[in-house]
């Protein structure tokens, strides 16, 4: 018997059916162009010896493992960095975004480790490093998650990560989500959504412990939030731009080998 499906009812299945690309950026790690050196990005520990990327490099392994076995929301899960990038090339935070873009991916996901000194401020909220060295506020602690301004996919992505980032360190502020103008989650080419992830404050000791020993926990947190956020935005997501993969809704019929004809 022929089944009639209207066309709406296919174009609902091509959604239920679409999977996504992600790519886990794990902060810092490339050459910086003030030092020519890799950037650690924040330092924490009593001789400085915990370095921000190298934690986040840790935990992003992991989540791509876990969100690559999503595989009736996941298409594929890339990451911008394996290590250390670069031999004395100058990488800027645009290569992340160009990284994405190649691999036409919806979806962007920061990762970082905060860090809050005692300096004074200048206008920009940046730290005015007094002579002699930035003075490390061992105190200040807390989970963040960050959206690029105006952006509601970025917003939902980021509040969605939230609900699922239990680790119980304090969340800043009522919601733990904000909202400000990193170059590195901007909303550009085929990325629809993006967030970034302060996973804690480094040179807090508490902070740090409980992030360096759940690393695993905290990539299930990560791929709950982006999954659910998935499933419930699926229809934006799987527009008709690139950076979605559609599977087919009839896959084709084999074709009858000679003996069955
Ligand atoms: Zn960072």
């Amino acid at each position: 018997m022929a089944i009639n499906v209207s066309p709406e009812q296919q174009g609902a299945d091509s959604v239920q059916k679409c999977r996504i690309i992600v790519v886990i950026d794990p902060g810092h790690g490339d050459h910086n162009d003030k030092t020519s050196g890799v950037d650690p990005g924040a330092l924490g520990g009593p001789n400085m010896e915990f370095k921000e990327k190298d934690i986040v490099l840790d935990v992003a392994k992991v989540f791509k493992q876990k969100l690559e076995a999503k595989t009736d929301v996941i298409e594929a899960v890339y990451l911008t960095r394996e290590g250390d990038v670069g031999s004395g090339e100058l990488k800027k935070l645009q290569w992340r975004l160009d990284f994405a873009n190649e691999k036409k991916a919806p979806i962007l996901v920061s990762l970082h480790m905060n860090s809050a000194c005692k300096c004074p401020r200048n206008a920009k909220g940046q730290c005015i490093v007094p002579k002699g060295g930035h003075i490390v506020d061992t105190t200040a602690n807390g989970k963040e998650v960050w959206c690029y301004p105006g952006k509601a996919q970025s917003k939902s992505l980021a509040t969605s990560i939230m609900a699922a980032f239990t680790l119980p360190l304090k969340r800043r502020g009522q919601t733990g989500v904000f909202e400000r103008e990193f170059r590195v989650i901007k909303i550009e080419g085929t990325i629809k959504a993006s967030a970034l992830i302060e996973m804690g404050f480094i040179p807090n000791e508490n902070d740090r412990t409980q992030v360096i020993n759940n690393k695993s926990a905290l990539a299930d947190q990560f791929t709950e939030g982006v999954v659910n956020y998935i499933i419930a935005n699926r229809a934006a997501l799987c527009g008709d731009d690139a950076g979605t993969v559609k599977l087919p809704d009839n896959p084709p019929l084999p074709r009858p080998r000679p003996k069955d004809l």
